[in-house]
């Protein structure tokens, strides 16, 4: 069985169990799929997040493209953790060594509420948990630059 994040043109969202893609692809062929909250029929697959999995014996349908061929499962993890960090970058605003301080504001809401990375010592890292914002360490591999 897999799962798939699913949204019909209202924008709900909801998960469908399958024995297979080809299996959806079926279903929706056959207009057998409907909204569960306002029975539209035009459902539509949702890419959901990757799911970083190393101990998995295969990564699921979905996630699976064609630099995974024949890879071990360290190595897709590798890639999709790569994936999700370009996702993070792409997304979020550098503030380099004002991280704190840009943190701190937008947490006291004196800042507009966004995505923000960059640089924290060890002691600036503490005093931010310390004080409740929250900020996550994400390593990165030597080739990736956070600023
Ligand atoms: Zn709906």
């Amino acid at each position: 069985m897999i799962v798939f994040d699913l949204q019909c043109p209202g924008g709900h969202r909801f998960e469908g169990w399958f024995g297979s893609a080809r299996e959806f692809a079926s279903q929706k062929k056959r207009g057998l799929l409907s909204c569960p909250n306002c029975g539209n029929g035009a459902i539509e697959r949702v890419l959901s997040a990757p799911r970083i999995n190393v101990g998995a014996a295969a990564p699921s349908p979905q996630a699976k493209t064609p630099e995974m061929e024949g890879k071990d499962p360290f190595a897709i993890a590798q890639i999709l953790y790569s994936r999700m960090l370009d996702e993070i970058f792409t997304r979020s605003e550098d503030v380099g060594k004002a991280f704190p301080e840009e943190a701190r504001k937008i947490f006291y809401e004196q800042a507009p509420a966004r995505a923000i990375r960059g640089q924290a010592s060890e002691e600036e890292h503490d005093a931010l948990v310390d004080e409740g914002v929250p900020v996550a360490r994400i390593p990165v591999p030597p080739r990736r630059q956070l600023n």
